[in-house]
């Protein structure tokens, strides 16, 4: 239930159709009298020495002070001498694992109306642990990164999302036919914390297999589990089985207790500051950290909002084939509430 006293949470905007998204957002809690203040941070265009990055210290301290926030998609300045945005808030906020749920929206027709998915994507180190260098002129090395400390950590939190979330099936997807030693020290690490969950079911399944069957029928899975950039990759995959990237939310969990909502989009360059973004995954993040903080009934609320608006089809933005802008969808859903 909802309590009387506001709850601060970091609100990072972001870049491209962040901003207007993020007013979506804000227009909406405001609808639903969300018991929310938001502390606003955005990212500043020169870099800060303590981070090494655009964004501040006073950011990162925001969020570790709040422990709770919405990030709109950040874009990776072009430069040198800096860290990635998304890849400084994963290392300094320790946000070890990216939980992204896929679900088909009632009433948005695609080719199946049964997908009901949650990908879990370790999200501090494999493939983007951002080592790269130039061994000789024309060849390059990229280290990926796999240790049993995060490995364990990122399965824990899928077994006890599975247990605690009613779900039955845990499929850990990995290529450790080809990466032995990584891949291999992954799964192992998946197995261990498998013992400890006997009432939940645990399958390895091959990245490229995965991929086919979640296409032919994405029913045969649950909750998925895997290192960094398959998860990445996975993740949109899912979000193509749904209806596009505007749908498909997420929630960083970080140490300490820390939740970090976002949407699995980028900035979309493409149609930025021209009203014709769709607010729904960024939405739907934010309703995962209503969750989070045990709002249920604000997050039942707007959850149906959204819902039932898509469903309705008056009002759907132009990547669900409507014809509607950012703001007038954003009211239609605020007039559902
Ligand atoms: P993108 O997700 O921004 O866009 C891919 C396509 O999906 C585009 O055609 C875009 O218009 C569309 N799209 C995305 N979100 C949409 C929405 N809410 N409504 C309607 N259409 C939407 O991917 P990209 O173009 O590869 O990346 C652009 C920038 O975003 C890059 O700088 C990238 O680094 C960054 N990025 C950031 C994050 C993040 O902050 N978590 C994630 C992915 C990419």
């Amino acid at each position: 239930s909802s309590s009387t006293t506001p709850i601060t949470a970091t609100l990072f905007p972001g870049d491209g159709i962040g901003p207007e998204i993020a007013e979506s957002v804000k227009q909406v809690f405001k609808a639903a009298e969300v018991p929310i203040e938001w502390e606003e941070h955005y990212v500043g265009t020169e870099i800060d020495p303590r981070t090494q990055s655009f964004l501040t210290w006073e950011s990162l301290e925001s969020v570790r002070r709040n422990k709770v926030g919405l990030k709109g998609p950040m874009a990776t300045p072009i430069g040198k001498g800096h860290r990635s945005l998304n890849l400084t808030l994963r290392k300094e906020l320790n946000l070890y694992a990216n939980v992204r749920p896929c679900n088909s929206l009632p009433g948005y027709k695609t080719r199946y109306d049964d997908v009901n998915l949650i990908t879990i994507r370790e999200n501090t180190e494999g493939e983007y642990s951002g080592l790269e260098h130039q061994v000789v002129r024309g060849v390059v090395e990229s280290l990926k990164i796999i240790t049993r400390q995060a490995s364990l950590r990122v399965a824990e939190y899928a077994f006890h999302y599975a247990k605690t979330h009613g779900r039955e099936r845990v499929s850990a997807i990995h290529k450790a036919n080809i990466m032995q030693k990584t891949d291999g020290l992954f799964l192992k690490c998946c197995r261990e914390v498998a013992e400890k969950y006997p009432e939940i079911t645990y399958e390895e399944v091959v990245i490229d297999n995965c991929c086919m069957m979640l296409v032919k029928n994405p029913a045969l899975f649950d909750v998925l589990v895997m290192p960094n950039l398959y998860g990445d990759i996975i993740s949109d995959l899912c979000a193509g089985l749904i209806g596009g990237l505007g749908l498909t939310p997420s929630c960083n969990i970080g140490e300490g207790g820390i939740a970090l909502a976002e949407a699995v989009h980028g900035s979309a360059p493409d149609i930025a500051g021209k009203n014709l973004a769709n607010p729904t995954a960024l939405l739907l993040s934010a309703v995962t950290m209503l969750r989070h903080l045990e709002l249920n009934d604000k997050a039942d609320m707007i959850q149906d909002a959204i819902l039932n608006t898509i469903a309705e089809g008056r009002y759907r933005t132009a990547d669900l084939g409507g014809s509607s802008s950012t703001t007038d969808f954003t009211r239609a859903i605020c007039d559902h509430l």
